[in-house]
């Protein structure tokens, strides 16, 4: 059985007490940023920040909203990170057998700058950052030390609104569709994001393109030079 986070963000008051807590557990240092005309900080994933609750300002019935987005890697049961990483070095990235946690190992520091930036390319939903100084691909592992410890994800932990739910893949998947049965009743267009394809599963309550640029998958066509480099790169790590 497979491990999943459900996260209602009908729920969600953007406390971001989930990213804070998230920073703590991994400990990721604390980076100064700069506010921008939004409560969203930092602006972006980084690589000390696997957590971002993502603000975004619309008018909905000549009211103004607030739309919450906790985002974070969505542990895809096929993964492009992993998918781009394995020609280049074996086992940077993997799936966890037991629980289909999706890990940047420590062989990412084998790849180059130029394999990490195509390996974030690849992932639809625009995840991994690069530490420069260390070389490490930087994303969600799903808290799998604790996990495998028995306990919760830390963000899920410390998320004291019910906003996000942890546990056996089929039971977030029976959860999240009771939820949405609900909240349709207030919310018409509200959906579940790709649950056939992630262990990650979020419930909007608006068009997901509201939320933010990658709040849906983004296929990104690949021009010439990349389509051509992509029916090479299968052959590379074969002639060296
Ligand atoms: S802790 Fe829960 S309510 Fe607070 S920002 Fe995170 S998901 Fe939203
Ligand atoms: S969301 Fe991106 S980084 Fe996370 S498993 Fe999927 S492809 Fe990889
Ligand atoms: S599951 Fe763990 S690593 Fe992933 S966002 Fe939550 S606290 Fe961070």
């Amino acid at each position: 059985m497979s491990k999943s986070i459900f996260i209602d963000t009908s729920r969600c008051t953007a406390c971001r007490a989930c990213q804070v807590a998230c920073k703590q557990w991994k400990g990721f240092e604390a980076v100064p940023t700069k506010q921008t005309g939004t409560h969203q900080n930092p602006p972006d994933f980084t690589p000390q920040n696997n957590k971002l609750v993502r603000f975004s300002e619309h008018k909905i019935d000549g009211r103004i909203h607030w739309l919450f987005f906790p985002d974070q890697c969505r542990h895809c049961l096929q993964p492009g990170c992993k998918m781009a990483s394995d020609p280049y070095v074996d086992e940077a990235i993997v799936i966890d057998e037991a629980t289909g946690i999706v890990v940047c190992t420590e062989k990412c520091k084998d790849l180059t700058e130029e394999q990490c930036q195509e390996i974030i390319d690849s992932c639809p939903y625009n995840v991994p950052r690069r530490n420069p100084e260390t070389g490490m691909l930087s994303k969600c592992n799903m808290c799998i030390d604790r996990v495998h410890a028995g306990l919760e994800p830390m963000c899920v932990k410390t998320c004291c609104t019910g906003t996000m739910s942890f546990g056996e893949r089929d039971d977030m998947i029976r959860l999240a569709e009771e939820r949405l049965e609900k909240v349709k009743k207030e919310h018409p267009k509200a959906e579940l994001l790709d649950v056939e394809d992630l262990s990650v599963i979020f419930l909007v309550t608006q068009p997901r393109a509201m939320y933010h640029d990658y709040a849906c998958r983004q296929p990104r066509p690949l021009d010439r030079g990349e389509f051509l480099a992509s029916l090479v790169r299968p052959f590379r790590h074969i002639i060296g």
